[in-house]
């Protein structure tokens, strides 16, 4: 059996044919909630696997990932990792354009990840490329493409695991990220959409690190889909500032801002319950971030 590769390395050489048990790429962002210590991994999050029933042979993140395939060599860092998860989140078309100065691929960087434009400074040259259509660039969809691999959004899988998460049962504490959609998948099973959670004992050892359907944090649900966009939201500079909760002024629900409005400050509404339309201040509204901000501070105070 393969011992697991867990510690951490700044380069991979990945022949994405030697696991034909599948390989799975992600950008690594932060937690959206975190009572540990332990910080995390940037970068390029891999697993791969030699047959679809073994155990993974690499379960790492590394600075730079350079594939090979069909005698090609990608290469895949933290930036346009990072920036490609933050893009496939919504349903924004995403290509890959060589800049027609300097040659260098070219990475659709912060707000220019999650909002389609048709112009596209270089971000080594500084040159303004321009697009026919608005979309989003980044350089990885060229490998993905040449992998047979062009879907962003793809079929996925809701677990059906479930956790009860209350946080004094974790002294070395607990962190909960929402599962964006890999940058690369080859596997012939469908990929899980859910919400990753590790939590620690009081020796601070690895007890929970897995994948949940659902979970309940301090005895409330969090929201698979708040939780995947608030995660976007938080990797978006000054966002996390503009993001409250809007109740309906008529019925009273809250509101969960979504595709563009998810990263754009606004004012009219439209409530997605009772379909009133409603003006407030300019805010962006994700239900989950309060919530969680509620538990962090209550369970501070205990
Ligand atoms: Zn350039
Ligand atoms: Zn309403």
């Amino acid at each position: 059996m393969n011992a697991v590769l867990q510690h951490f390395s700044t380069h991979l050489l990945l022949n994405v044919n030697d696991y034909p048990g599948g390989v799975a790429i992600w950008g690594a962002l932060p937690a959206v909630f975190d009572t540990s210590c332990e910080g995390f991994d940037h970068g390029v999050h891999v697993h791969a696997r030699l047959e679809m029933t073994s155990k993974k042979s690499i379960d790492a993140t590394y600075q730079v990932v350079e594939t090979i395939c069909a005698n090609d060599v990608f290469k895949i860092d933290e930036t346009a990792a990072v920036h490609f998860s933050m893009a496939s989140i919504f349903t924004n078309p995403i290509i890959s354009l060589d800049c027609a100065k300097c040659s260098r691929p070219i990475t659709s960087l912060g707000f220019a990840a999650v909002l389609p434009a048709y112009e596209h400074p270089c971000q080594y040259c500084g040159h303004v490329n321009a697009t026919p259509i608005a979309c989003v660039i980044n350089p990885i969809m060229a490998l993905k493409e040449r992998l047979g691999d062009a879907s962003v959004q793809r079929p996925a899988v809701v677990p059906d695991r479930m956790i009860n998460i209350e946080l004094a049962d974790y002294p070395g504490g607990v962190q909960i990220w929402g599962s964006n959609p890999s940058i690369l998948w080859t596997a012939h099973r469908l990929e899980e959409s859910a919400i990753h959670v590790h939590a620690y004992n009081h020796e601070g050892k690895r007890v929970v690190d897995n994948t949940f359907g659902r979970v309940t944090l301090a005895g409330q649900e969090l929201d698979i889909d708040m939780i995947r966009v608030l995660q976007i939201q938080q990797a978006l500079p000054g966002l996390l500032a503009q993001i409250t909760t809007v109740y309906c002024p008529e019925c009273g629900i809250s509101q969960f801002d979504q595709g563009q409005q998810a990263v754009i400050a606004h004012t009219d509404r439209t409530c997605l319950q009772c379909h009133c339309d409603f003006t407030q201040p300019p805010v962006i509204s994700n239900p989950v971030w309060q919530q969680l901000k509620s538990t962090f501070e209550n369970f501070s105070h205990e």
